[in-house]
C-alpha cells in the first residue's frame, strides 16, 4: 500500500518536472538526472522510509512512458498523472520469485518480505521474467503480473480477407455478412443491483463510510465490466487475425471526429442520445482497445497479417453494388437499400462490405502488402464490384 502512493508520488513529482522543463532551462532531464534528485531528496523528506528500489523504478516507469510516445505518439498517449484509487502499483526490478506449491509463489517485495500469490498462469516463463508489476484495483484486488514478450499467435496463410465496420447497434460487422457482438457485460441481476447502488451512493453523505462501503461495491461490478469486455476483445481480435490475411478497419480517428454528437456527417441526427456523452465514450474507448489490440496481434502473428485503415467518410451510405451514394440509401439505422440497384442489405454489413473494397483498392495500388496478395484476390467476391476509395 506505501509502495503505491511512493510510486505514484515519485512518477507525479517526476511528471511535473517534465511538463514544466522547456521554458529556459539548459539542463535537460533525464532519467538520471531525476535518480539524483530523487537521492537528494530522500535525505530530507518522508520518502526516505520508502523502499528506493521501487521508487526509482517509478522514474524509469515514467522515462518508459515518455520514450514510447515519442517514438509512437500515434500509439501511446502522453503519460497522464496517477491518480488515487484508480492507478494504484508499483514495479519491482530484480526479480525474486520462489515456488511454494501447485498453486502458490511467492514474490519478494521490497521492504516487505516474501509475499505469498496464487498463480493463475502458465508458470514456465516466469524464470525468463526480469521484472513484475503489482497493482491494486478499484475492487480491492492485489494482482503481480510478469513482463515478457506477448506471445506470438500461430496462424498459416489463409487467403482470406475481411472488411470490418464497428459500430452502435452491432459492435462489429463484417464484410461476410456475420456480427461480432459484445455480450451484455453484466447479468440482468447485476445491471439491477448496480443501479440500487448508485441510487443509494446519491443519497448517502460525502465522505461516510456507509457511501465508501457502497462505492466500493459499485466498483467491484466495474471491475467485472471491464474484465468481461477485455476478455470478449482478446478472444475475437485472436480469432479475426487467425482467420484473415488482410483486415481493413476504418481510421478512427477520422470516424470519431466526424461522429460529433449531433449524429454523424453522413447521417445527421439520427442516434444523438445514444452516441452522446457517456455511452459513446465507452463506446470509442472499446474500439479503441479492439484497434490497438488488433493491430498488436497482426504485426505479431507468426505468419503477419495486413491491417489497412481506411477513411470512413460514406462507406454508410454508398451502395457496395453499384457505388450509388445517397443519403435516402440508407433507409434507417439496420436496413441499406440502393435507391439505383434495389441492393438491400444490413446497413453495417453493407458499410463492413464497401471498407473492404477499399481496403482492396489501397492495396492494389501498390500498398504495402506482404500477405499473398495473389491469394487473396481470388478468394474475394467484394473484389470484382467497382472499388472506390474514399
Ligand atoms: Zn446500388
Amino acid at each position: 500500500m506505501r509502495h503505491c502512493s511512493d510510486a505514484s508520488y515519485v512518477w507525479n513529482l517526476a511528471l511535473e518536472q517534465r511538463n514544466s522543463w522547456r521554458r529556459g532551462r539548459s539542463q535537460k532531464i533525464t532519467a538520471h538526472s531525476q535518480m539524483i534528485d530523487l537521492a537528494e531528496a530522500r535525505k530530507l523528506t518522508w520518502l526516505k522510509e520508502g523502499s528506493s528500489a521501487i521508487q526509482q523504478q517509478a522514474l524509469r516507469d515514467l522515462d518508459r512512458a515518455f520514450w514510447n510516445w515519442w517514438k509512437r505518439p500515434d500509439h501511446f498517449g502522453r503519460p497522464t498523472w496517477r491518480k488515487k484509487d484508480i492507478n494504484e502499483g508499483f514495479a519491482i526490478r530484480d526479480l525474486s520469485v520462489r515456488r511454494l506449491n501447485r498453486k502458490w509463489d511467492q514474490v519478494l517485495v521490497p521492504k516487505c518480505g516474501w509475499v505469498k500469490f496464487r498463480v493463475t498462469r502458465e508458470w514456465r516463463d516466469i524464470e525468463t521474467a526480469s521484472s513484475a508489476r503489482v497493482t491494486l484495483d478499484r475492487s480491492g484486488r492485489w494482482f503481480v503480473s510478469f513482463t515478457r514478450r506477448a506471445p506470438q499467435i500461430e496462424r498459416k496463410l489463409t487467403g482470406a480477407v475481411v472488411g470490418i465496420d464497428m459500430g452502435v447497434t452491432h459492435t462489429v460487422a463484417t464484410s461476410k455478412g456475420k456480427f461480432l457482438d459484445m455480450p451484455k457485460l453484466l447479468s440482468k441481476g447485476e445491471r439491477q443491483r448496480k443501479r440500487r447502488l448508485q441510487r443509494k451512493l446519491a443519497r448517502q453523505h460525502k465522505g461516510s463510510n456507509r457511501r465508501n462501503k457502497t462505492k466500493f461495491a459499485i466498483a467491484k461490478l466495474s471491475v467485472k465490466e471491464v474484465d468481461r469486455r477485455k476478455d470478449w476483445i482478446e478472444w475475437t481480435t485472436t480469432n479475426l487475425v487467425r482467420n484473415y490475411d488482410l483486415i481493413v478497419l476504418e481510421d478512427l480517428k477520422v470516424k470519431n471526429m466526424t461522429r460529433s454528437a449531433k449524429g454523424t456527417v453522413e447521417n445527421p441526427g439520427k442516434n444523438v442520445a445514444q452516441k452522446s456523452g457517456l455511452k459513446r465514450s465507452i463506446l470509442e474507448q472499446g474500439w479503441g482497445m479492439f484497434h490497438r489490440r488488433l493491430t498488436d496481434k497482426a504485426i505479431n502473428a507468426i505468419t503477419p497479417v495486413e491491417i489497412i485503415a481506411i477513411n470512413p467518410a460514406y462507406t454508410s451510405l454508398r451502395c457496395s453494388k453499384c457505388g450509388h451514394t445517397e443519403q435516402k440509401n440508407r433507409k434507417s439505422q439496420a436496413i441499406f437499400c440502393c435507391q439505383a440497384c434495389g441492393y438491400t442489405d444490413n446497413a453495417d454489413v453493407n458499410a463492413a462490405k464497401n471498407i473492404i473494397a477499399a481496403g482492396l483498392a489501397v492495396q492494389g495500388r501498390g500498398g504495402t502488402s506482404h500477405a499473398a496478395p495473389n491469394q487473396v484476390k481470388h478468394s474475394d467476391p467484394v473484389k470484382r464490384q467497382p472499388a472506390e476509395a474514399a
